[in-house]
């Protein structure tokens, strides 16, 4: 009978800065490095410099985990743009605009067909 006390707290404790998901890595990597930084199991292909040891791979496929150390963050070392690894969407991108006005020929310009104004029987005006 009766209900014990509270014992229980709230067992969470905010130590996890340093289990960061591997995206989150990335993303920290790159804004320590300054270059577009990727982890392991994106598929984009290009010249990657692991982020923690700067061994360099050409990858073709998926990024491995860095052979010589093991850190799972790659950085980008190629020129143009932030290649976008394959499966995932990046900035949504704007709608491919028209290139120009477009200019059609052969248009027949006929004229609507005007439906002549109908006129209700019954609708008495009258009050
Ligand atoms: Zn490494």
């Amino acid at each position: 009978m009766g209900t014990s006390g509270p014992t229980r707290g709230p067992g969470k404790t905010a130590a996890k800065s340093k289990n960061l998901s591997p995206a989150q890595g990335a993303q920290q990597a790159e804004q320590r490095v300054g270059k577009p930084c990727y982890h392991v199991g994106q598929k984009v292909p290009g010249i990657f410099a692991c982020v923690a040891c700067q061994f360099r791979i050409n990858n073709r496929g998926v990024l491995p985990s860095c052979p010589d150390c093991g850190e799972i963050i790659w950085a980008y070392m190629g020129d143009g743009p932030r290649p976008i690894p394959e499966g995932e969407t990046a900035a949504p991108q704007a709608a491919e605009a028209p290139a120009g006005p477009a200019v059609e020929d052969n248009v027949s310009l006929e004229p609507t067909t005007q439906e002549p104004v109908k006129v209700e029987e019954g609708v008495k005006l009258e009050p």
